[in-house]
């Protein structure tokens, strides 16, 4: 059997996932905008998913938006606040340690558009210090971005504090959050985040891939990139994609009631793969001790470049990243703002474990690791 601890690149669409895709293809495939009785059926699931969204960041089902997935958002978010809210003010403050998704819109504004834009770096943990954020922000900052768990190394952002302090002092600037890699893990209230706009993607909480959704605050003033038949209350044009939304919203339903259990399981398996890699002299742990996520764990194995030792592992059935699936192969921006030297960066293993990952996977992926680093490092 394949050992999968590749779950922060996508994860497998759980069974009642499945079966909402499935229903509402063959049997509830009407269009939503149609006033008959299939139109009807399809707006009630799509209402049905948009209630389980909001419910698990606690807000308003009105607030979410439906999209193909969280480039999109993520892109909506950029684009869309700046068009109404950039206009006068041209600076944009955001984490060095983003997603692609969120860095290259803001690195266009910059490039093609005259935005001041300030990076704020990460510690060598990985986390970002409040008062760095506070030291940039100022009355001409338009966008605040920044995300609430990095994708490659697992780290938590301190968000809640970023924000709280940008809408408190500068209620017209738009704060935006990445959350992909934390909903459904820890608990998001969006209130309590101070953010604007929140982001989140189907197919990383076993839902199916195309499909993802963004919270848009009451009063916020984004402008859509797609104009059309004016769904989704105008913010994104398109016929839904009823069947990913459903499983999308099916998959937050099946997850949400045991969300802290899985969480405290992915503490102990996160516990247990950290005690087994201080064992081993060649190995650094990139990830934080502190504020990172159990379900990322990002380390380095001296002297083995990451897609050598990652094609070993695949030898043996086991599926890791090389920092993170989106970078394919590149080198990582995200450890290299971390201060992490090229060597350790090049050599970057991302393993993220799931739901059903147990010990008996690690005990595989530990061994298979020893075994490859001896095999390759001698080969050398
Ligand atoms: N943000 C983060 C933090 C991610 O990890 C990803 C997926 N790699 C995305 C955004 C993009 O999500 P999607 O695949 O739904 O476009």
């Amino acid at each position: 059997m394949a050992v999968y601890l590749d779950n922060a690149a996508t994860t497998r669409p759980c069974e009642p996932a499945v079966s909402a895709v499935f229903q509402n293809m063959v049997e509830d495939y009407g269009n939503p905008s149609s006033l008959h009785a299939l139109g009807l059926k399809a707006e009630q699931n799509l209402s049905e998913a948009r209630k389980s969204i909001a419910a698990a960041l606690v807000c308003d089902p009105q607030c979410i938006t439906f999209t193909s997935g969280a480039t999109e958002c993520n892109n909506t978010a950029v684009f869309g606040t700046v068009k109404n809210y950039g206009k006068r003010k041209k600076k944009i403050v955001v984490s060095a340690i983003e997603h692609p998704s969120v860095a290259e819109p803001i690195k266009y504004l910059e490039e093609k558009e005259g935005f001041e834009v300030v990076r704020i770096k990460p510690s060598r943990g990985g986390e970002i210090a409040v008062e760095d954020f506070i030291d940039a922000v100022d009355e001409n900052t338009c966008l605040v971005s920044c995300m609430l768990v990095n994708n490659e190394t697992g780290s938590i952002q301190p968000v809640r504090k970023i924000f709280s302090y940008v809408k408190r002092n500068f209620p017209e600037c738009v704060t935006h959050c990445d959350a992909v890699q934390a909903f459904m893990k820890l608990p998001i209230k969006s209130a309590e985040l101070f953010a604007d706009i929140i982001v989140v993607s189907g197919h990383k909480v076993h839902a199916v891939k195309g499909v993802g959704a963004m919270y848009v605050r009451k009063g916020i003033r984004v402008a859509p990139l797609l104009m059309g038949g004016g769904q989704e209350k105008g913010l994104r044009s398109g016929t839904e994609s009823v069947p990913l939304i459903a499983g999308f919203g099916a998959a937050v339903r099946a997850l949400m009631p045991t969300m802290s259990v899985a969480y405290s399981n992915a503490e102990e398996i996160k516990a247990y793969l950290l005690k087994k890699l201080a064992k081993l002299d060649y190995i650094t742990v990139n990830s934080a001790s502190e504020n990172s996520s159990p379900y990322i764990t990002n380390f380095s194995v001296k002297g083995i470049r990451s897609e050598i030792m990652l094609h070993f592992l695949e030898s043996k059935e086991i599926y890791v990243s090389s920092g993170s699936a989106c970078s394919k192969g590149a080198h990582s921006s995200v450890l290299t703002a971390m201060g992490i030297p090229d060597k350790l960066a090049d050599s970057a293993i991302r393993v993220s474990i799931g739901r059903t990952t147990t010990k008996g996977e690690i005990d595989l992926l530990v061994n298979a690791v020893q075994e490859g680093y001896q095999s390759l490092a001698k080969a050398k």
